[in-house]
């Protein structure tokens, strides 16, 4: 029986205490079978719980094995393709609704770490950190458009006052959000698993569903067991391949790459973010970096389309993280790794049901920390009846990428070289 460990990162390295976790080797009956256990899976499966409903989780390989125990941390409001877009695709009434619960995430998240006394570093504050005059117009415009929507905890910053909160010469100012922040996320996986088992539901280690046999009863396979149940939810996002595959046909596995420093000592950290804020910058092809609470700095950025893994993750992410702070270059770098992310061609998520009992939430494109803790509600809110949130989601309209599943990696690349020119040459 095949056991996947955590890939080696930083991340793996600090976790919390947590048990190992047997794998499924019975049948067994519950109300909800949710199959994957990163934050789509667990924060679905906290909702459920809270609501009465029985829960069992499948997990592949270990509870935040995939993105949620991988990512930059960051706490980023909204959707990959903000309001305005879906505005504009889908009309007003729905992007209202949509709107309102782009805040929620991070709501979330809050709530989870204090209710259930989750250790895992939470600092609040965010910086949308602009490197053209036209990324600050953007952020200006995207201030008003998040305060149409009742989002209020923002502050435009300019030049000298981006240089109080990040210490890089590259930008010309930002947007502080304080409603944004970080988090370590394999710790807020983990916290958020042991709140499952709390509330009486079981989580299942390096049982992969193998199968679903779908109808009115359903039945996921694992390896050496089943388990029967009323509904299931279908989380397993990048990692999922194709044991479901309507999901696979309209999105793409993409792989992003995170370095982490040796401790850098206090002086140091604090003469890059002598706030402690989390930063992304306004590029399509974003960098995004924050401390550790040991005062390591967390570097990620670049995308690798159809998710191969690069051979020197190091040679791809050190040189952009010495562009933002060229003072770190005799600083070594003790952790490298990558990460599997789901791409949409909308970069909005992929919300829905198969037929009556299968519901699903994947693809949010890159910025999910706080999506997926949404999803979870809002999944759970479908399988009570209440589905008018739900709905709002999954009438986003969604197309397969051009070329289908072979073509799609060289066109995706193509598109993200495009976009990459346009960051390069601030169009
Ligand atoms: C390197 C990296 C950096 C990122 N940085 C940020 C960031 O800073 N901020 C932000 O907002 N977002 C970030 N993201 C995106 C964010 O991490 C993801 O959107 C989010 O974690 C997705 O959560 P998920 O639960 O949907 O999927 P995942 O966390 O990938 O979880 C899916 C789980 O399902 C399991 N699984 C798959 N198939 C099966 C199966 N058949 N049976 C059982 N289990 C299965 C997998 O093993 C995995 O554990 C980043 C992503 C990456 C990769």
């Amino acid at each position: 029986m095949a056991n996947t460990p955590y890939p080696e990162s930083y991340y793996a390295a600090s976790a919390n205490a947590a048990p190992s976790r047997p794998a499924l080797q019975d049948d067994v009956e519950t109300d909800v079978c949710v199959i994957g256990a990163g934050y789509t899976g667990l924060s679905s499966a906290l909702f459920l719980l809270e609501n009465g409903f029985r829960v069992t989780v499948l997990e592949a390989a270990k509870v935040g094995f995939g993105a949620s125990g991988r990512n930059g941390g960051q706490i980023v409001n909204s959707y990959s393709r903000d309001i305005d877009v879906i505005e504009r695709s889908v009309g007003p009434k729905q992007a209202q609704l949509l709107g309102q619960m782009a805040f929620e995430g991070g709501r979330i998240i809050r709530e989870r770490v204090a209710k259930y006394n989750i250790q895992c570093d939470l600092k609040d504050g965010g910086v949308f950190a602009a490197l053209t005059p036209k990324q600050m117009g953007h952020l200006e415009s995207q201030k008003h458009l998040w305060e149409r929507f009742g989002h209020g905890q923002l502050e435009l910053l300019d030049q000298r006052r981006i240089r109080e909160v990040v210490g890089c010469e590259q930008y010309v100012g930002g947007m502080l959000d304080m409603s944004g922040g970080h988090i370590h996320p394999l710790n807020l996986a983990l916290g958020e698993a042991a709140a499952v088992e709390s509330l009486g539901g079981t989580v299942y280690e390096q049982s992969p569903a193998v199968r679903i046999e779908r109808g009115a009863n359903p039945v996921v396979h694992t390896p050496q067991g089943k388990v029967r149940a009323k509904f299931i939810i279908v989380a397993g996002n990048a990692y999922l391949g194709n044991l479901v595959p309507e999901l696979a046909a309209k999105s793409m596995p993409c792989g992003t790459q995170v370095i982490t420093t040796e401790p850098l000592g206090d002086e140091l950290a604090k003469a890059l973010l002598p706030q402690d804020y989390c930063v992304e910058d306004c590029n399509y092809l974003l960098d995004y970096y924050r401390l550790t609470s040991d005062k390591r700095l967390i570097f990620g950025g670049g995308v690798v389309y159809g998710a191969r893994d690069p051979a020197n993750i190091e040679a791809i992410i050190r040189p952009k993280m010495l562009k933002a702070f060229p003072q770190l270059k005799d600083v070594k770098i003790d952790y490298a790794w990558t990460g599997n992310f789901l791409l949409t061609l909308s970069r909005l998520p992929q919300v829905g049901r198969l037929g009556d009992n299968i519901y699903y939430s994947q693809g949010c494109s890159g910025h999910g920390v706080t999506y997926t803790h949404l999803a979870g509600k809002v999944l759970a809110e479908a399988l009570r009846g209440q589905a008018e949130r739900f709905d709002a989601f999954a009438d986003l309209p969604h197309y397969p990428f051009p070329g289908g599943q072979l073509l799609r990696t060289p066109f995706a690349a193509l598109g993200a070289w495009y976009y990459g020119l346009r960051d390069k040459f601030g169009m």
